[in-house]
């Protein structure tokens, strides 16, 4: 027997209707990529444009499932396009312009993408790609006609000109909720990019789950700064769910510096953001330099890598900001788990609320998960037992887009994350590693993460990396790679000292070298596959 409620499919567009219903006035307001003045607007406009986003691609043409590419900042503009866009029923595809351009032409092409928007910042790059993408019929530039910078590229219009071509008298198509609405490459930290294809439904879920008071805590009373970009791993939700809150929203714009973000963070009176470490560094330093204070933030979200024990205690104990740790990725929309105090946990401080902090904490209720042995066997929640992590819900991917014949799922549906970790019995889980890099040392498992973590704590150190290195007797064994702090150079004793009685002794790395640089992904993670082809005839001795 079927229940007997309305049948009110979980559209993308719903949200931003709510938004400018309940919250219209509230603010959007935008640092402009083009000179760096700050640009004002509310939901109700957003929804406006939006709907004239909508009639204007029609007008153009694009139809139900066909493939839209933005190459852009967090904006107004952006925001306008994405709900414009799925309002359509066409898919929003967000190229990561951090890729290498290669993977951009390669993943533009693989999309069939036939319209794409772009900041002035990236006609250079486009021009120099065109000729390889058939497909993209016209190329719109998200500014006005004042702005528009001279280009070779097809078809160019200033997005203002081409958008004042229609008027916002239209209607949200009807769609499914199962409906394709968004499509975003993971960046191939692990293989070449793969294509996660979100619905409506699966992102409507998402931004509910991520909103919840144990998670992201949105109210409408919150303004929130996303650096985390919409064009990669849907800025975690914070495009949707903070429409759907009410929450005003400060879009930062092309300068994600801790100078530009400390400015934003105080003239708005930010209450919460979201960034990877690296973006938090350079805020944390600027701060520091400066000797400013953080006088509305009260809550950063940290993610996309492990966040470093000094930078949650920087956070919390000198400019009293409080550290969700979270974790994700791009197949998971990308919220995966969250660390926030369960009342299991209740009354923790000082150092034990740090080692709390540490571990990325739990799911969502959209969320399972799963700890297995390379057999597939069920580990133990011990918090002490590595395993590798599973995870299976509604908005988690089940294929890769064009690749849907290949099994991403084991036989319960669950997928292999590629991260390695522990549970414990309250349910938070902690990385330990990605499965591609714990140091295989004489059958057991070192974590190079929890390496790197620690000597990151140094006050000489300024980033680490630990790879594992071929070891005739042990098979592999830890080697220490560092970029000092400016002016400094530790010695490899005062290094290695450091990590003395805080890790198991069969743990100390073997090596230290002392680099400039140390390799990124495109977002932003460190490039383990590159130090490892750099180090390949490294021999201990
Ligand atoms: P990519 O596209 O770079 O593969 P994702 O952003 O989807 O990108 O990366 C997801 C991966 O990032 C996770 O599988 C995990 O290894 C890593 N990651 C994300 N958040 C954290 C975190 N808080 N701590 C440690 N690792 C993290």
């Amino acid at each position: 027997m079927l229940g007997l409620m309305q049948d009110w499919p979980l559209l993308l567009h719903r949200i931003i209707d709510h938004a400018a219903i309940q919250h219209g006035r509230r603010e959007v307001v935008t640092r402009a990529v083009e000179d760096g003045a700050i640009r004002r607007t509310d939901y109700a406009r957003i929804r406006q444009r939006a709907l004239a986003v909508a009639k204007r691609l029609q007008m153009a043409g694009i139809a139900q499932g066909d493939r839209i590419a933005t190459l852009a900042w967090n904006t107004d503009r952006h925001l306008e396009l994405w709900y414009g866009i799925s309002g359509l029923g066409a898919i929003t595809h967000t190229v990561n312009p951090r890729l290498f351009p290669e993977q951009i032409a390669w993943i533009m092409d693989h999309a069939g993408d036939r319209l794409l928007f772009l900041d002035i910042s990236f006609v250079k790059l486009m021009e120099g790609l065109q000729d390889r993408l058939p497909t993209i019929e016209r190329f719109i530039i998200l500014t006005d006609a004042a702005h528009m910078p001279e280009t070779s590229l097809r078809e160019a219009v200033p997005y203002e000109s081409w958008l004042a071509e229609a008027d916002d008298d239209f209607a949200w198509a009807k769609l499914d909720e199962n409906s394709a609405a968004g499509l975003c490459y993971t960046s191939g930290t692990t293989g070449g990019p793969k294509g996660v294809l979100y619905s409506h439904r699966s992102n409507v879920l998402h931004a509910l789950a991520c909103a919840a008071p144990d998670f992201m805590a949105l109210s409408s009373r919150d303004t929130v700064l996303p650096v985390v970009p919409l064009f990669h791993a849907n800025s975690w939700s914070l495009a949707y769910s903070a429409p759907m809150t009410g929450a005003k929203l400060v879009m930062p714009g092309a300068k994600l510096d801790g100078p530009s973000l400390l400015e934003l963070l105080e003239s708005e009176a930010v209450t919460l953001s979201a960034a990877v470490p690296t973006v938090w560094l350079g805020l944390l330093q600027h701060l520091e330099t400066v000797q400013a204070r953080l006088s509305s933030l009260k809550r950063v979200v940290i993610g996309g890598s492990a966040c470093p024990r000094a930078m949650t205690e920087a956070f919390e104990r000198k400019y009293g900001v409080t550290v969700a740790h979270a974790w994700g990725m791009t197949e998971m929309s990308p919220l995966g788990s969250f660390c926030s105090v369960k009342p299991g946990y209740a009354g923790l401080e000082g150092e034990a609320l740090l080692d709390l902090k540490m571990k990325q904490g739990h799911p969502p209720f959209t969320v399972e998960f799963r700890i297995t042995d390379d057999a597939g066997r069920d580990l133990p929640w011990d918090g002490t037992t590595f395993g590798r992590l599973k995870v299976r819900g509604p908005a988690v991917a089940r294929a890769y887009f064009r690749r849907e014949d290949e099994a991403m799922l084991d036989e319960q549906g669950f997928f292999d994350t590629g991260d390695v970790c522990t549970i414990d019995g309250e349910g938070y889980m902690q990385i330990t590693d990605r499965s591609k890099d714990v140091i295989k040392s004489g059958g057991e498992w070192i974590s190079s993460i929890d390496l790197e973590n620690l000597a990151i704590g140094h006050p000489d150190v300024m980033e680490a990396a630990v790879i594992g290195v071929p070891h005739p007797k042990w098979d592999e064994r830890p080697l220490l790679i560092i970029v000092p702090k400016a002016g400094r150079t530790p010695d490899k004793a005062s290094l290695l000292g450091f990590f003395e009685g805080k890790i198991a002794k069969w743990w100390m790395p073997d090596d230290v070298v002392l680099v400039d640089a140390i390799p990124h992904t495109a977002t932003g993670k460190i490039q383990k596959t590159t130090l490892r082809e750099q180090f390949r005839d490294y021999r201990l001795v």
